[in-house]
C-alpha cells in the first residue's frame, strides 16, 4: 500500500503574510484533503538574520482568516513536532555527523575574505561561480582538529563532480541537470544553525512527507536536495514546484506593483472566500459543469483538485478580478453574515444597533464591493451631514429662494403623513414635484442632499424609512436653514 499522503507549508517567518504563502498552502489543503492525508505547517526559521518574531504570528492568522488549517504544526502538535526548525537543532547536527561519517559532506575554514577573493577571481575570469573545494581536499582528522580548536567553520555538501541527476517535477516533468554545475553548498553554518537547504531535507524526511507543493522559486535548490536525499540514502518525495504568480505585465508579482501583503487585502474589506475563490482560480482550471464556473467554493474546488492538472506557465494575479469576485461574494451574503463581518473586521461604527442594521444592510450590500466601503457609503445613516454643499443641494438653474420653498413643502407634505412608507413618501414628493413644475431628477435631488449630505446614495425614499420620520424631518429643517 502507498505511504499515506503528507503534504507541508514551510513558510519562513521573514516578513509580511503573503499572498504566495496562501497559494501554496492551497495548493497543499487541497491535496491532503482529496488524499484523507495530513497537512503539516513547519516554520523554517533558521536564517536567524531576517527572522521577524512577528511574522510567525501574522502568518497563522492571515492563513487562518483564509480558512486554511493544518493538521500538524507548532501551534497545534502533532507526532513530528517540534514544528518549528529553531527548536530542531539537536536533530540537524546529529545529521551533519551522518553525513561527515559517510564522507557525503566535509568541514570548510575558509574566511570571508578567501571567499569572496574567490568569487570575484571567478568572475574576473567567466569561470563558473561557486565553492572552489578549497577544504574538500583536507584530511578529516585534521579538519577535526581545527574544529575543537575552536577554528570557526561550516559544513559543505560534497556534490559529486562529475554526471548528471535527474528528477521528475510533477507540472514539469523530467529535468536533468549536470553535477558539476551544483555547488557545495553549505549545510551548516557557523552560527550551529543549518542553512534551508539540510534543515528542510532533515525535515521532509523525518516528517514523512510524500509530495513537496511548492514555489517555482525553489525549483534551482532541487539538485542539491537530490544529493543530500542520495547521501542520506532516502527516498524522494515527489515534486511539485507551483510557477510564481505574476503581475498583469507578466512579471513577477511584487511588492511595488501590486500589493502581496494577506493583511492589506483582510484591511480593504476583501472577503477571506473571495480570496481563496481568486487564488484558486488562479491555481486551475475553474470548476466546471457550474453556472458560474469562476464562482465556486473552497470544498468544490477540493473536490475537482488533481495535481497533474497543474501548468507551468505563471498565473497572472489580477486584483481587478479579485474586485470582481469580492462584490459577487459580497451580494451573496446573507443580511445577518455581513452584519456580523462589518463589526468584526471594524469597518462599522460601534452605534450601530441591531434594528437600524437590518433596514440599512439590504440599502447598501447591493453597492458593496468590499467592506470597507460600508463607512463611506452608509455614514449618512448614523449622523446627519455636517455640512451642505449649496451647490449640490440647489438645482441648476434654481436658485436658493426656490429650493427652500420646495423643501418647506416636501416638509409640510411629510410632516402630515400617515403612512411612513417609500410609496407613500414618493408619491406625495412628485405632487411637490408637479405642484412646482420641477422635474422628478431635481425635487429627488434636493431631497437626497438635504439628507445625506450626498448626490449618490440608495433609493431615497427607501433611506427616509430606515432614518424614520423624525429624523428625516429633522435633517429636511436643518437643511433649508443652509
Ligand atoms: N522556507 C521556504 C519558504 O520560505 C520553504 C521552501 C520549501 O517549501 O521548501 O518558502
Amino acid at each position: 500500500m502507498a505511504d499515506p499522503v503528507r503534504v507541508r507549508l514551510a513558510p519562513s517567518p521573514t516578513g509580511d503574510p503573503h499572498v504566495g504563502t496562501a497559494y501554496v498552502a492551497l495548493h497543499n489543503m487541497a491535496w491532503a484533503k482529496k488524499n484523507g492525508g495530513v497537512f503539516v505547517l513547519r516554520i523554517e526559521d533558521t536564517d536567524r538574520t531576517r527572522y521577524s518574531p512577528d511574522s510567525e504570528r501574522r502568518i497563522f492568522e492571515s492563513l487562518r482568516w483564509l480558512g486554511i488549517r493544518w493538521d500538524e504544526g507548532p501551534d497545534v502538535g502533532g507526532d513530528f513536532g517540534p514544528y518549528r526548525q529553531s527548536e530542531r537543532l539537536a536533530i540537524y547536527k546529529e545529521h551533519c555527523e551522518i553525513l561527515l561519517a559517510k564522507s557525503a559532506a566535509y568541514l570548510c575554514f575558509c574566511t570571508a575574505e578567501r571567499l569572496d577573493w574567490m568569487r570575484k577571481d571567478q568572475m574576473r575570469r567567466g569561470a563558473q561561480v561557486g565553492y572552489d573545494g578549497h577544504c574538500r581536499m583536507m584530511p578529516p582528522e585534521e579538519a577535526r582538529k581545527k574544529q575543537s580548536a575552536g577554528e570557526p567553520c561550516v559544513m559543505r555538501l560534497a556534490v559529486p563532480r562529475e554526471g548528471e541527476t535527474e528528477y521528475h517535477d510533477i507540472p514539469r516533468g523530467r529535468i536533468v541537470f549536470k553535477n558539476a554545475a551544483v555547488d557545495d553548498q553549505v549545510l551548516l553554518k557557523t552560527d550551529g544553525f543549518p542553512t534551508y537547504h539540510l534543515a528542510n531535507v532533515v525535515d521532509d524526511h523525518l516528517m514523512k512527507i510524500t509530495h513537496i507543493i511548492r514555489a517555482e522559486e525553489w525549483l534551482s535548490s532541487v539538485p542539491k536536495h537530490i544529493h543530500l536525499y542520495r547521501a542520506f540514502g532516502w527516498p524522494i518525495p515527489k515534486m511539485c514546484h507551483l510557477s510564481l504568480l505574476r503581475s498583469p505585465d507578466r512579471s513577477k508579482l511584487s511588492k511595488r506593483k501590486n500589493p502581496t501583503s494577506i493583511e492589506w487585502y483582510r484591511q480593504q474589506g476583501f472577503l477571506p472566500e473571495a480570496i481563496v475563490n481568486f487564488l484558486a482560480l488562479m491555481g486551475s482550471a475553474m470548476v466546471a459543469g457550474k453556472e458560474e464556473p469562476e464562482v465556486f467554493s473552497l470544498e468544490e474546488w477540493i473536490q475537482g483538485f488533481d495535481l497533474s492538472k497543474i501548468g507551468a506557465t505563471g498565473p497572472i494575479f489580477d486584483i481587478k478580478k479579485l474586485e470582481w469576485l469580492n462584490g459577487v461574494y459580497m451580494r451573496k451574503l446573507p443580511s445577518e453574515t455581513l452584519a456580523k463581518r462589518l463589526v468584526d473586521e471594524k469597518f462599522s461604527p460601534p452605534e450601530l444597533t441591531g434594528e437600524k442594521f437590518q433596514k440599512i444592510l439590504p440599502l447598501v450590500q447591493e453597492r458593496l464591493k468590499r467592506l470597507s466601503e460600508f463607512k463611506e457609503l452608509a455614514d449618512f445613516f448614523f449622523a446627519a451631514p455636517a455640512s451642505i454643499e449649496p451647490a449640490l443641494l440647489i438645482p441648476k438653474g434654481r436658485d436658493s429662494t426656490s429650493t427652500r420653498q420646495a423643501l418647506e413643502k416636501i416638509l409640510d407634505r411629510w410632516k402630515g403623513l400617515t403612512e411612513w412608507s417609500a410609496g407613500v413618501l414618493e408619491a406625495s414628493a412628485v405632487e411637490v414635484m408637479q405642484q412646482l413644475g420641477w422635474k422628478k431628477g431635481e425635487i429627488f435631488m434636493a431631497i437626497r442632499v438635504a439628507i445625506t449630505g450626498k448626490t449618490a446614495t440608495p433609493p431615497i425614499c427607501d433611506v427616509c424609512v430606515a432614518l424614520g420620520r423624525d429624523e428625516t424631518l429633522r435633517r429636511i429643517e436643518n437643511a433649508q436653514k443652509c
